[in-house]
């Protein structure tokens, strides 16, 4: 690779993770921590910022906390619920200080910043990457809107980063990653646009619906059952079509039923 091509490639990889990521905060309740993640993020040449019902939001410690990144805290969108903020996304990661009962892919975030920047360079990607409330994280319902969860090795002592420090590393790796373009993977090129957080819910909800209707479903305790499919929806990478194939299948057996 020629020193043209390698510092053209840098260049289309830095656009594709502005272009394409979106950081996400939920339910933020200290406004200076929304400044730092802001700086974090736009040191690392990630701009996009959406943040779910904001303890206080504008706020002028945010601002104050940004220093030059105040345009990352003008721009940023402010959403209600989480499930408005990622309907669009075609890959979601979640981070979490965390173990689950039911283990969800987990990665580094090393691992992490290589599927999300191969990701990328499919047309319109957009990836959404999630970060939870200082004090709880994320609940378990929002990490199963995720594809893939992170994990950032830290001491079994104190597992938990400030929620900053944690966006900062995140950042980081995927620049890192943008840099070395000579070790991106070229990500198969699909025939189908990749299926979007929403559609995947309402096929999720579909098949739950089903399972009630020809009483798989164990009313007493549904809860990993409902995970354990939950889970394998998340991780298979639907695209579009595929997922209005399902929600067909599921529409005609419950139409038969009703016959
Ligand atoms: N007590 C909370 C920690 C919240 S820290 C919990 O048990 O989850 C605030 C946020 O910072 C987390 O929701 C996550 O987004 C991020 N974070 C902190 N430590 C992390 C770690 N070790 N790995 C990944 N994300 C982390």
């Amino acid at each position: 690779m020629s020193m043209s091509e390698k510092e053209k490639g840098k260049e289309k990889a830095l656009k594709l993770i502005e272009e394409s990521i979106k950081f996400i905060l939920v339910e933020t309740t200290h406004p200076g921590n929304i400044g730092a993640a802001a700086r974090a993020m736009k040191n690392m040449g990630i701009k996009q910022l959406g943040l779910v019902s904001p303890k206080e939001f504008p706020n002028e410690k945010a601002f104050y906390r940004a220093k030059a990144a105040t345009d990352v805290l003008e721009n940023a969108e402010v959403y209600k619920t989480l499930k408005d903020a990622i309907s669009d996304s075609h890959f979601v990661v979640g981070t979490s200080a965390r173990n689950r009962k039911v283990p969800w892919p987990i990665v580094t975030p090393k691992e992490a910043a290589e599927k999300i920047l191969s990701l990328s360079q499919q047309p319109e990607s957009k990836i959404a990457v999630i970060f939870g409330r200082e004090d709880r994280g994320l609940t378990n319902a929002e990490l199963g809107l995720c594809n893939l969860h992170v994990h950032i090795p830290s001491s079994e002592e104190y597992t938990s980063l400030n929620l900053s420090q944690a966006i900062q590393i995140l950042a980081y790796e995927i620049r890192l990653k943008a840099l070395s373009v000579e070790g991106m993977l070229e990500e198969q090129e699909w025939d189908v646009p990749l299926a979007e957080n929403a559609e995947v819910e309402r096929l999720i909800e579909h098949f739950e619906e089903l399972m009630q209707e020809i009483e798989f479903y164990k009313v007493d305790n549904p809860r990993q059952l409902l995970t354990r499919v939950r889970r394998f929806f998340r991780r298979s990478k639907l695209d579009h079509l595929e997922a209005n194939i399902f929600r067909g299948v599921f529409a005609s057996i419950q139409k038969k039923l009703k016959k």
